[in-house]
C-alpha cells in the first residue's frame, strides 16, 4: 500500500514514519510519502490560504493550492482514494481501517487554520473522514489516527499476523470491544485474576471472554 500525506507540517510525520510497526509495513513493501501543498501552490510567496468569503476569524486552505497539489503528484487521474480529513467527515471506525487497509493507495488531506475550502470537499476528494468530535488544531494527527489503524493491519506491520485478528470491534469479536487481558504476577497487592483464566480450560476461557465482550458493549 501507498499513503501519501498532504500537509502544511511534514515534520509531524517524522515521529510516525519511525515507529517499529510502520516501519515493518515499509519492508514488507509499503510506501509512505509527504507532500506539502506549498511546494506547488500557484500563488506567490508560497502563499496557500486566503480570508474566507463572507467574514469570519481565521484563514481558508485554498481550492486552488489543493487542486496543484494533487495534480503536481497525480496529473488529471488520481489513481489514489483521496480523503479529506475533517471534523465534519464521516465517522472512523474499525469497518471503515478495515476497508481503507485493502485500498492500495491513499491519499489523505490534512487542514489547516480555520479548515479547507469546501469546493475541495464537493469536487476533489472520494471520502471526508473524521477522527471523532473535537477540534484538532490540524490535519495531521488525524491522518496519522487514520493511517495507524489501517497500516497495522497491512501483513507484516506487527509482530504477531494474529494481533489485528480478534482485537476490538474486529469481525472476530463479532463487532464488540475486546475482553480483559490479565498477565503476571497473578497476585498483586491482593488484586487477583479471574480463576478462570488459570485453569487450562479452553472452552470455558473462550465462553468467559465472549461474555466479557458483551458486556463492555453495554453502555454505562
Ligand atoms: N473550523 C473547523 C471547524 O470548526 O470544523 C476546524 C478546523 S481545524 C482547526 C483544522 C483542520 O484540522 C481541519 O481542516 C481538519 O483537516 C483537521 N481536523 C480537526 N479536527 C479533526 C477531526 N476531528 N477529524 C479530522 N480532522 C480534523
Amino acid at each position: 500500500m501507498r499513503i501519501d500525506f498532504f500537509t502544511l507540517f511534514g515534520e509531524w510525520f517524522d515521529w510516525f514514519g519511525g515507529q517499529r510497526h510502520v516501519r515493518n509495513a515499509l519492508e514488507h513493501g509499503s510506501e509512505l510519502r509527504y507532500v506539502n501543498y506549498r511546494d506547488s501552490t500557484p500563488l506567490s510567496g508560497r502563499q496557500v490560504d486566503d480570508s474566507p468569503y463572507g467574514g469570519g476569524a481565521g484563514m481558508v486552505l485554498r481550492v486552488d493550492v489543493v487542486d496543484a497539489a494533487l495534480r503536481a503528484v497525480y496529473g488529471e487521474d488520481s489513481p489514489a482514494r483521496v480523503i479529506l480529513l475533517t471534523p465534519a467527515g464521516r465517522p472512523f471506525d474499525e469497518r471503515l481501517a478495515a476497508e481503507l487497509a485493502a485500498e492500495p493507495h491513499l491519499a489523505l488531506l490534512c487542514g489547516r487554520y480555520e479548515g479547507v475550502d469546501e469546493r475541495v470537499r464537493a469536487h476533489l476528494v472520494d471520502d471526508a473522514i473524521s477522527v471523532g468530535p473535537y477540534v484538532l488544531s490540524g490535519g495531521e494527527l488525524a491522518a496519522m489516527v487514520v493511517a495507524d489503524a489501517v497500516i497495522r493491519k497491512l501483513p507484516g506491520s506487527l509482530g504477531h499476523a494474529d494481533s489485528a485478528v480478534e482485537e476490538s470491534f474486529s469481525a472476530a469479536l463479532g463487532g464488540l470491544p475486546e475482553y480483559p487481558h490479565y498477565t503476571r504476577p497473578a497476585s498483586y497487592r491482593g488484586w487477583g485474576v479471574p480463576e478462570v483464566l488459570l485453569s487450562g480450560d479452553h472452552a470455558k476461557v473462550a465462553e468467559w471472554r465472549r461474555v466479557r465482550s458483551r458486556e463492555r458493549a453495554e453502555p454505562g
